[in-house]
């Protein structure tokens, strides 16, 4: 029979994230995305997360389980990084197989695995169970650039030299590259998680990246070029903040931390002018260091805007209690965890202090907020890079001989970005125009928008030649 006279039948794909916050918000909005096109879809998490996050009962996308070994501790009963990562490939395959044969059996039988790149061993499980398999990497083409070429021997390690050369890239400092390539020895485990993407990603039926094309036109062009044919979906933020084509799309959906109530949040911004307000977020799992959060609140304390810092319930010990004390409530909001868009998208944010994990800095980036970049480790090195010198959409706050960034250096940079300076009116103005590009390339006939077009229009042919 010729494909067009094939049946067609809308596919049903399960969409696997690793089982943290920043890996399952744009796997989730993903997802969300391919629901309001037709396709099924059923997200994948943990036995463990599942009975503690906070999860929207009236998503559109279902809802399943997979095991990683420790249904009651989780990550934190494991041990250690290496035996939690190797729990979860054994017990993750055995119990993803279960699922798929679980949901084969439903009315819907099951099409494609969409796994997280951190999780190659999905694909081997998509395929032994005869399914397509569809590689979603969570950080950008940039920084996977970068980890192919470490995997390909292409940049032996440890680095050389005062730069290094990365097809695709601008020459980058090694200390710009991601924390686990330039500092040697550093977390190994993780090393060879990221390097690891690459192990299987050529078998991949497709290969989806979390960024947009505008964003990284030179890599992602190269990448086409020479390594799959990839497809940008981004940007994965709910469809409010971007197209609002998506009209129950207002929020992730899923929280693992319990947020403080938004009225709460927005009647304490609702008393400050627009711009004047520091936002600080480090996300869900930096561990900062006591030093560095004293710095970073006598630095805040210094540059005299008010800021609002989320610091989770774990860390919170950590604060500087006499000089948090000192500081009246009206000037500094601490909260455990909180919805970061509806903050993001307030008025009265001037800048955002962050850690350049990729969702906070898309997240700015959509909602016009220039940033102060204060990278920790992993990809966050390489963000801060392309926030300051590629985006032009921040500045990065410099950490000192000790590894801390000091309070005169948070003072500095936050005054930059709020302070209504030459180089904080140019900020603002990038912000505004990457913003507008971002919401181009997801909104009807944008550049995302058509390669989710193209994604489910090859997924709805393959799966029903299957
Ligand atoms: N986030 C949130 N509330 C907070 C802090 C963070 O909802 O108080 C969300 C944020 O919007 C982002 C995610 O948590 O989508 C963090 O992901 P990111 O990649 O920025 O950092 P990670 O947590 O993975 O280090």
């Amino acid at each position: 029979m010729e494909p067009s006279n094939v049946p067609r039948r809308q596919p049903h794909v399960l969409v696997l994230p690793t089982p943290a916050q920043g890996h399952i918000n744009p796997m989730l909005q993903f997802s969300k995305r391919l629901v309001s096109r037709g396709v099924k879809a059923t997200l994948a998490v943990t036995v463990h997360l599942a009975a503690s996050m906070h999860a929207d009962p009236s998503s559109p996308v279902g809802l399943e389980t997979i095991s990683d070994g420790h249904d009651v501790g989780g990550f934190m009963e494991a041990g250690s990084i290496e035996a939690y990562q190797t729990d979860l490939r054994i017990v993750g395959s055995r119990t993803l197989a279960e699922l798929i044969r679980k949901l084969d059996r439903s009315g819907r039988p099951l099409d494609a695995v969409i796994y997280d790149g951190f999780l190659p061993w999905a694909l081997d499980v998509a395929r032994q169970c005869s399914k397509l398999g569809v590689v979603f990497f969570t950080q950008t083409c940039a920084v996977n650039n970068v980890y192919y070429h470490v995997h390909r021997g292409l940049l032996p390690l440890p680095l050389s030299g005062p730069s290094v050369e990365v097809p695709g890239l601008p020459p980058l400092k090694p200390s710009e590259m991601p924390s686990f390539v330039y500092k040697v020895g550093s977390y190994p485990a993780f090393r060879d998680l990221l390097v690891n993407q690459f192990t299987n990603v050529d078998d991949a039926d497709f290969v989806l990246f979390e960024t947009f094309y505008e964003l990284e036109k030179e890599v992602v062009e190269w990448m086409s070029a020479n390594l799959w044919p990839l497809k940008t979906i981004g940007p994965t933020l709910p469809s409010l903040y971007l197209d609002k084509r998506l009209p129950d799309d207002t929020a992730y959906g899923i929280d693992l931390f319990t947020p403080t109530t938004s009225s709460a949040v927005s009647a304490w911004l609702s008393h400050h002018p627009p711009r004047s307000v520091v936002y600080v977020s480090f996300g869900s799992m930096a561990d900062l260091d006591p030093s560095q959060f004293s710095e970073l609140a006598h630095g805040l304390a210094l540059a005299g805007h008010p800021f609002l810092w989320v610091v989770r319930s774990s860390e919170q010990h950590k604060l500087p209690r006499d000089l948090m004390d000192s500081i009246p409530s009206e000037e500094a909001l601490i909260l455990p965890w909180c919805n970061q868009l509806e903050v993001l998208a307030s008025d009265a944010i001037g800048c955002f202090v962050t850690h350049c994990g990729l969702n906070s800095v898309i997240e700015a980036i959509c909602l016009g907020v220039p940033m102060v970049a204060m990278p920790q480790w992993t990809d966050q090195t390489t963000n801060a890079k392309f926030v300051e010198d590629v985006w032009r959409v921040g500045v990065r706050a410099r950490a000192d001989e000790s590894g801390v960034v000091g309070r005169e250096e948070v003072n500095r940079r936050v005054r930059e970005v709020v302070g209504g300076g030459e180089r904080g009116r140019e900020m603002a103005e990038s912000a505004r125009r990457w913003m507008a590009a971002a919401k181009a390339a997801i909104g009807e006939g944008g550049s995302s928008d058509r390669n989710i077009d193209e994604f489910v229009e090859e997924l709805t042919s393959r799966a029903s030649m299957q």
